[in-house]
């Protein structure tokens, strides 16, 4: 792997990120395997896109991003229980507003 410790870690939070946002969000990220940064506009199983950030054709979709070895470390992991504890907050959160607009629509209706 290529990628510096700093330039890795930036990878692995964008990617654990996408990965806990994917079913609420609408975007399509892709993460540059020469630099760690994302970019926007990548299907899940881009190839070779251009990088915004260092020019190199090295992004790839989320899809590829989850199996860069930098993703099986410990550290990657962690990040991602993280993301995954936040993603169920937020979830939690919705239902709980939702049932409470629905409370609110039976009493008024
Ligand atoms: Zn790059």
């Amino acid at each position: 792997m290529g990628l510096s410790k700093k330039q890795q870690i930036v990878f692995i939070k964008g990617v654990t990120r996408a990965l806990a946002r994917q079913f609420t969000s609408l975007d399509n990220p892709g993460f540059c395997y020469t630099c760690g940064e994302e970019r926007d506009g990548c299907e899940p199983d881009a190839i070779k896109y251009e990088c915004p950030s260092c020019g190199a054709s090295e992004v790839r979709g989320l899809m590829y991003a989850t199996e860069h070895p930098v993703m099986r470390t410990e550290y990657a992991k962690k990040h991602l229980n993280k993301q995954i504890d936040l993603y169920e907050k937020e979830r939690n959160r919705l239902k709980a507003r939702r049932r409470y607009n629905f409370k609110m629509e039976q009493r008024i209706g």
